[in-house]
């Protein structure tokens, strides 16, 4: 067996540090996660490489950069209500509940929903709440939400996910095509959203009402 907590803070130290990640409360829980119980077993040794790895039903969980970076983008200093769109593996997820004050995460694919959903109460986390559903449309019974995170492609920002995001809030995306897209991040001011386009990204696409169809 590998020593995780090594290749952890290898990973911050190598990965993410020198990409320019500095918000020093998403390094710390980037080197405190076990992002290897995400992933499945047999990929467990490949956990902290420099890329994005399948978990099932044809979905991935993202590289630990962009995990990194659309964190820090989200500005959370501990108080937020977070809407995450896309549970994948359920780490992004973890992450942003150990820095936001509770975590709502959708996931359109039920097998997947159900197994984070038991792993993550395994693992002690109870602020994150999991819900199978169609996330393009988000979760208007829970909103508003002062944070919005889409892990998966999307064409544009749905308006109906701008309605449900709180003044001065902020949106990070992946929006483009469905095999190019650039990570958005976009706040909240006086009921429109202003963007601002940070790196070029590939996703999976967000398959649903207001995302691709099947
Ligand atoms: N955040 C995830 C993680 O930490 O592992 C990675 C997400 S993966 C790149 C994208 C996920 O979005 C997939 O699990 C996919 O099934 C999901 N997805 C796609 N369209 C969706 C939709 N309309 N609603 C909810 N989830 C969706």
């Amino acid at each position: 067996m590998r020593n995780y907590e090594l290749l952890r803070n290898w990973m911050v130290d190598t990965q993410l540090i020198p990409r320019g990640i500095k918000d020093k409360r998403v390094l710390e829980v980037m080197r405190k996660v076990p992002r290897h119980l995400f992933v499945p077993e047999k990929y467990r040794d490949d956990a902290y490489d420099d890329m994005a790895l399948p978990i099932g039903e044809g979905q991935t969980i993202s590289q630990p950069y962009m995990v990194a970076i659309m964190t820090e983008l989200l500005e959370l200093t501990g108080v937020e209500k977070v809407l995450e769109i896309g549970t994948g593996s359920g780490y992004q997820a973890a992450i942003l509940a150990e820095l936001a004050k509770e975590v709502y995460t959708i996931e359109r694919i039920e097998a997947l929903g159900e197994n984070v959903r038991e792993k993550l109460r395994e693992m002690g986390y109870n602020n994150i709440y999991v819900v199978v559903a169609d996330g393009s449309k988000g979760l208007p019974e829970k909103a508003p939400f002062d944070r919005i995170i889409i892990t998966a492609a999307t064409p544009k920002i749905p308006l109906c996910l701008t309605e449900q995001l709180n003044e001065g809030g902020i949106i990070v995306a992946p929006v483009g095509q469905r095999f190019s897209q650039v990570l958005i991040k976009a706040k909240k001011v006086k009921g429109i959203l202003k963007e601002e386009y940070h790196t070029p990204c590939v996703f999976v696409p967000l398959i649903g009402e207001h995302g691709w169809k099947e």
